[in-house]
């Protein structure tokens, strides 16, 4: 198992990447990685902080309950979300931005509950997807001040849309994972370059 510090380096670097294309600006957006999974722990992005200078000593470490075993910050407040995608998709990794692709569309194609990607060769940037003939159904939930308490519905939606890689939160931002932190940059950028060809087109 690779150490907690190799894990929280693999945070910043996700992080990092995220901002590098602008989809995480004004401290928005927040990062996690699992660090064990009995117990279940995860090294996470704190609250507030400028992802462009992300360094591996600000990330903390949370229990399955979202509470800070390691580090004096605050936790994003997101935090049941991170719990919930774990759970539900045994994630290793976690990337949520607030990108203006996102955003639009999760407010355009709010009625449908769906933004539907096909066709395009980049789907195969997502895991287990061999073909352009693919679609992907990526889910909008509305947006809310409480996550800890709208946790259990986005672990149901995820159940309920089991081939989903990513989800929208109208008005707010995307949420995506991988098995590790290199899987979730790669399928932020492939959902971020698909969100943005609908968007265009
Ligand atoms: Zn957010």
């Amino acid at each position: 198992m690779p150490s907690f510090e190799e894990i929280a380096t693999g945070v910043c670097q996700l992080a990092r990447g995220c901002h590098s294309h602008g989809w995480v600006p004004a401290t928005s957006g927040n990062f996690s990685a699992v660090v064990s999974r009995e117990p279940r722990r995860l090294a996470i992005t704190p609250s507030g902080a400028d992802k462009g200078a992300l360094e591996p000593k600000q990330i903390l470490e949370i229990d399955g309950d979202g509470r800070v075993v390691r580090g004096t910050d605050r936790p994003s407040a997101e935090t049941a979300i991170h719990l919930a995608i774990v759970r539900a998709r045994a994630a290793g990794a976690v990337a949520h931005t607030h990108s203006l692709n996102a955003v639009l569309l999760s407010d355009a194609f709010a009625a449908e509950g769906a933004v539907t990607l096909e066709g395009f060769e980049m789907l195969k940037a997502l895991d287990g997807v061999t073909s352009h003939e693919h679609t992907e159904r990526v889910p909008i939930l509305e947006n809310t001040q409480d996550w800890e308490k709208a946790a259990p519905d986005v672990e149901r939606m995820l159940r309920a849309n089991p081939k989903a890689h990513a989800f929208l939160i109208r008005g707010h931002g995307m949420y995506t994972w991988g098995r590790d932190a290199r899987e979730a940059l790669r399928h932020v950028e492939a959902l971020e370059y698909l969100l943005e060809a609908v968007g265009r087109s």
